[in-house]
């Protein structure tokens, strides 16, 4: 299975996302590095290289991410996959509140937890970047 993601597939994955990351919707203008095209099912856990299941992300979240698709919850009992941009809505698993981004949903807890979407950094960040009206 290849890995390779051809420029204009990775240019169609980039307009999808309206060049913003997929999981924590930081625009790529904003930031000081270029985003990445990252599985969402990663290729370790069968994903293939197709735009269905292609999306486009931060060095920061994709790194966090890795090849994981989900983590556990309360006490280890329950398993929660990751928020899934190819099948679910951002805004109904997270919402914003003074640069933090929370979650609504279990899918939205566990994807907070794991891609650590509210380091102090990032809120600053996030504080700053609606003061210019560019977030969210
Ligand atoms: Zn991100």
């Amino acid at each position: 299975m290849s890995r390779y993601i051809s420029a204009s597939l990775r240019t169609k994955v980039a307009v999808r996302a309206e060049f913003r990351c997929e999981y924590c919707r930081l625009p790529e203008i904003a930031a000081m590095v270029k985003f990445q095209v990252e599985h969402v099912i990663s290729m370790q856990h069968g994903g293939k290289t197709i735009f269905a299941n292609l999306a486009y992300a931060c060095p920061v979240c994709n790194s966090k991410k890795g090849p994981n698709v989900g983590t556990v919850l309360e006490d280890e009992t329950v398993f929660v996959r990751f928020f899934n941009p190819r099948k679910q809505m951002w805004s109904a698993h997270f919402e914003i509140q003074d640069g933090h981004i929370l979650p609504k949903t279990q899918i939205g807890e566990g994807t907070v937890k794991i891609l650590d979407f509210n380091t102090p950094e990032q809120i600053l960040e996030r504080v700053v970047l609606m003061q210019a009206g560019l977030y969210p």
